[in-house]
């Protein structure tokens, strides 16, 4: 297919995926093909307007270092299996994201040699300019940090206009959507209000590496059909703040 120029109001992104986004609820799979399969078309429509796409991949799926520690686990090591278990989730998803003829690359901050590429800014810019997806994994390579930061790091390296949060709900709200039926779904917010109201966008050190570097962040839903695609495409939806 040709690919159609338009003008892009993020040319390159970062998008978040929580590694939640590769289960669902309806199957006992950690890593379900069909949600893999959904992630998929939806980044080849957006693939498809010429953005130049970078992804980071969490792993709540299957391990999280707190979780284990909580367990008895040492803390050190409890996050090493996080990490790795990033690169899992970062194999599944370059592999079906592959299968959508779109050119991917899969880089991990921890060295494993024959099973993907290690992290290296430079040759994630270069191939983000070729049109290749960039799936980062592992993290930021150290323990007691999140996915979430090293979503905000990443970005602000390969000097990404935006960090797309993909979350289960529509943005970010008054109080948690689950649990009240009256919360109210903030459309844009700053920095400073997120901080003031305690809302959860990510977790603070993430968070504060993004104000600090002035990097918007947009919280949407990743389930809903074609939200990605309305984004890039400059239309509103979720949650801004910058
Ligand atoms: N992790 C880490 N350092 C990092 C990123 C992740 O130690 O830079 C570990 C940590 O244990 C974390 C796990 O990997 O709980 C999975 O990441 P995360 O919780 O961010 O996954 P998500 O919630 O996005 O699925």
């Amino acid at each position: 297919m040709v690919k159609q120029n338009h003008f892009l109001k993020y040319p390159r992104v970062v998008l978040k995926l929580s590694g939640e986004s590769l289960t669902s609820i309806n199957s006992n799979s950690n890593i379900d093909s069909k949600s893999l399969l959904f992630l998929s078309k939806e980044i080849k429509k957006i693939i498809d307007l010429n953005v130049e796409l970078a992804i980071v991949i969490g792993a709540g799926n299957l391990f999280r270092g707190n979780k284990l520690q909580n367990c008895g686990m040492n803390r050190v090591v409890a996050d090493h299996i996080g990490m790795l278990s990033t690169v899992i989730n970062g194999l599944a998803l370059n592999n079906f994201i592959s299968q959508m003829n779109i050119k991917t690359v899969l880089m991990s901050s921890i060295p494993l040699n024959g099973i993907c590429e290690i992290y290296d800014w430079n040759k994630a810019i270069k191939l983000l300019s070729q049109k290749t997806v960039v799936i980062f994994s592992a993290g930021i390579g150290n323990p007691f940090f999140t996915t979430d930061s090293a979503a905000c790091l990443r970005a602000i390296e390969i000097q990404a206009d935006i960090v797309l949060k993909g979350t289960n709900v529509d943005g970010v709200y008054t109080c948690d959507p689950k649990k009240n039926v009256n919360a109210i779904l903030y459309s844009r917010l700053t920095y400073k209000k997120v901080l003031e109201k305690e809302l959860k966008v990510m977790d603070l050190s993430a968070f504060a590496l993004a104000r600090d570097y002035k990097l918007p962040i947009r919280v949407f839903n990743i389930n809903k059909l074609n939200a990605l695609f309305r984004i890039i495409k400059g239309i509103n939806e979720g949650t801004l703040i910058n």
